[in-house]
């Protein structure tokens, strides 16, 4: 949703809910993670009276324990956090699942894959970043497909039913690679939400 257009919110949310999309991927920046700041929990509240789909917010958020509590209460299905964000996983985990709510990690591109194993099985969700997250419409960086087949790797190995999501750069183009290497899911942002026809765009993508 980081790539709708803000002034038409209830438009572009409409779009997704009736789109063969499943989830909406609500982005979360607080400009000290990363170099932006994109919006909090009123808009994050608008999306989920908008659609009764599943709300997955990642946010991109120092010390993301401060406010877990509080995006599981706006209304997120899931919520993921980064493992380079704070040094208190487990019981960031801890609280997102005592709310309520699934519990995803993500990393960066640079961050080793090696450092999710020990938390896969209690968690639901992996978030791999395909480009440095902040900001929109950046390509998808090349060896991320490698770092999802390593995490289906790990995952088959320590029993974990998390599920893989890659973010970042996604379009019809590349999809069918990265769900061949294993991911479940796929973000797609600015390919859908500047294609002349969004929904049709979804389609592509689903059915690469
Ligand atoms: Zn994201």
């Amino acid at each position: 949703m980081l790539s709708a257009d803000f002034g038409h919110l209830e438009r572009d949310a409409k779009m997704v809910d009736c789109s063969r999309a499943q989830w909406f991927h609500v982005d979360v920046m607080d400009g000290v993670f990363v170099p932006n700041i994109s919006f909090g929990f009123p808009v994050l509240q608008a999306i989920r009276r908008a659609t009764r789909k599943v709300v997955d917010t990642h946010l991109m958020i120092t010390a993301p324990e401060r406010y877990l509590t509080r995006f599981v209460e706006a209304g997120s299905d899931y919520v993921t956090f980064h493992i380079e964000a704070t040094d208190r996983v487990g019981e960031c985990i801890d609280l997102i699942h005592r709310a309520g709510a699934k519990a995803g990690i993500s990393i960066k591109p640079g961050t080793p894959v090696e450092t999710l194993r020990e938390w896969l099985p209690r968690i639901e969700l992996v978030l791999v970043m395909s480009v440095e997250p902040g900001f929109g419409g950046q390509s998808f960086i090349e060896g991320s497909t490698e770092r999802v087949a390593a995490l289906r790797q790990m995952i088959r190995q320590t029993g974990s039913q998390a599920l893989i999501e890659v973010d970042g750069g996604i379009s019809s183009k590349n999809a069918r690679a990265v769900f061949d290497a294993g991911a479940d899911a796929v973000v797609a942002g600015s390919a859908i939400f500047k294609a002349p026809d969004p929904a049709a765009e979804i389609d592509r993508i689903l059915d690469v």
